[in-house]
Order: C-alpha cells, then structure tokens, then sequence
C-alpha cells in the first residue's frame, strides 16, 4: 500500500530514492518504506479492543521489519537501548513501546516515518 510519493532509504545500501518495491541501485526489495498505524474509528484510542490492536499491529510490523533487515531481537535491543526481552514483549504484543522507543525501532530498521491516523466513522 504504497500511497504516498516520499523518498525512502534503501535499507540495504542506504540510498535515499522515491519509494519503488526494490532499490534502483542495489535491487533489494523495499518492502515497508513507512510504519503507519491506522486505528479504524475514534472508539479504537479508548477501548481495550483498540488497545489490544495496536499492541499487535506496531508488534507485528516490528518483528517483520526486524526480520527483514535481518536482526536478531538482542541486536534491534542494543541498538535501540533496551534489552531483548523487551523487544520481544512489544512483539508479542504485550507491551506498546514508548514513543521515542518507537521511533528508535523505526530508523534502526529503515523506516523514517511513523504515522498515527484515525479514521472518523464513515
Ligand atoms: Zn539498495
């Protein structure tokens, strides 16, 4: 869901291009070029449903760029300033990370946006 035209930083060999499913320099895939957390309706910020969903989509968008970017959870750890069993809860979706944590996730593992929306009912 490629949506928006912004450059992005190939994670890989660290060329900066317009967002494209593989890099034009070194031909590895993209894949995620931004961490987008989209909450379905207003409700979703209040309920312990919204909650819970949150938790599991930054936690599953987490381990999948970890994975990708080919870290181990006690590498992403040290990177970030935390150690693995942290890491491991916010993939597990047990623990939301910190804002900052967030962010440190994110530009560790090539990705230099992170966007909140919430979608009003429609
Ligand atoms: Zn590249």
């Amino acid at each position: 869901m490629n949506t928006l035209s912004e450059s992005v930083v190939c994670p890989t060999c660290e060329l900066r291009q317009l967002t494209s499913p593989v890099c034009r320099r070194c031909r590895d895939e993209l894949g995620f070029t931004y961490m987008e957390i989209l909450l379905p309706s207003p409700e979703n910020v209040f309920g312990t449903i919204g909650a819970a969903s949150v938790r599991k989509f930054v936690g599953g968008i987490t381990r999948g760029l970890r994975t990708r970017r080919g870290y181990s959870q006690s590498k992403l750890a040290s990177a970030i300033g935390t150690d693995r069993t942290h890491v491991s809860r916010v993939e597990g979706a047990r623990v939301l990370p910190s804002l900052l944590m967030l962010l440190r996730i994110a530009m560790t593992l090539g990705v230099d946006r992170v966007y909140v929306r919430i979608r009003g009912s429609d």
